[in-house]
Parts: C-alpha cells; structure tokens; sequence
C-alpha cells in the first residue's frame, strides 16, 4: 500500500514536472510573440519575417522553428555559412546533394546557377533523384563542384571509403560540405 502511495505520487511529481516545462515553452513562445510585434525576426532561409520561432525536438526548445519554412537553428546556421563563405548561391556548379532534406532541396533547386542532383541510397522520391551509394559512386572523376552531404557518414558502413569516393567526384577546386557531428571543409 505504501510502494502504492509512493508509486502515484512519483507519477503525479513527473506530470507537474511535465507541466511546468510546457507552461514555461508557452511563456517562452507568448514573450517571443509580444515582442515580436515591436521586433520581428527574419529566417535567412525563405527570408520571411517571423514574430516567433517555434519550439522543437523530443525536450521541446524554445525558439527553434520557423513556422514559415520549418527551418531549424542548423539549417539557418548552415545556409548563412554557405551564403557567406561560399560561391554556392553565386557561381554557375554542379551540385551533388545526398540525403537531400527538405529545407535545403526547396532552396537548391530554385537556384538558376546550380545544376542540381540529389541521390539517396534508397529511393525516396520526390526529392531524390537517382540511387546512390556514395561508397561505390557512377560518376566519373572531378564532376562535382560542390557536395553536400549532411547527417549521412555517421550511417555509412565504410565512411572512409565513402569520403575517398566523394573526394573522387569533387573537382579539384570543388568544395565538400559533410556533416555528421562536425564541420568537415
Ligand atoms: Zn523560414
């Protein structure tokens, strides 16, 4: 009776504990909200100005979605980065993009300058556009100016033999972007 009683004030603890962390996500979203109507904030990638963004993830986040686009802190991260220290958006190149996510697919693929290939190691249309595994790749030598290759190596059986493949496709002066846990230039 009394491991009862304990059991059920545990759960109770854990539903208030809950509670507390969604009141506080609603506090954080309705502050955001407030002050977003004397100061809005711009997602960089589909360059709309927001009053808030969303919280996300298992552990809800304050301040992490784009309602607009679904953008994440990475992807804004990342598309500044790209934007600003590289030629991608500027250059006429030939793109290779696996695992293509959403976000970035939008953005590519509207891109006049970018001849765009996405591929996946299974198909999963409508975003991917031809089967790949990037340990064994159909393309010649020195295709690619720029891959792009995120959140993919860490589930790679062989990812140095998958490196020396992309490193293979990529012209010499061609830039990778692989992220797995890291930035890898
Ligand atoms: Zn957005």
């Amino acid at each position: 009776m009394k491991e009862e009683i304990e059991e059920n004030n545990q759960l109770h603890r854990t539903e208030i504990e809950n509670f507390e962390k969604k009141l506080n996500l609603i506090n954080s979203v309705l502050h955001d909200v407030i002050e977003g109507y004397n100061k809005k904030k711009l997602c960089p990638t589909c360059d709309t100005e927001i009053i808030a963004f969303l919280p996300f993830g298992v552990n809800p986040r304050p301040n992490a979605q784009c309602p607009n686009c679904g953008s994440l802190e990475r992807h804004r991260a990342t598309y500044i980065f790209l934007k600003e220290n590289t030629s991608i958006f500027k250059e006429n190149i030939n793109l290779l993009h696996i695992a293509p996510e959403k976000i970035f697919y939008n953005i590519f693929r509207n891109q006049e300058n970018i001849n765009y290939l996405t591929a996946d190691s299974n198909d999963k249309p409508p975003r991917v556009m031809e089967k790949m595994d990037i340990q064994s790749i159909q393309y010649p030598d020195n295709t690619f100016d720029f891959i792009y290759c995120s959140h993919v190596l860490e589930h790679v059986p062989d990812d140095r033999k998958a490196i020396n493949e992309l490193y293979r496709v990529l012209k010499p002066m061609g830039k990778p972007l692989f992220r797995s846990l890291c930035f890898v230039f």
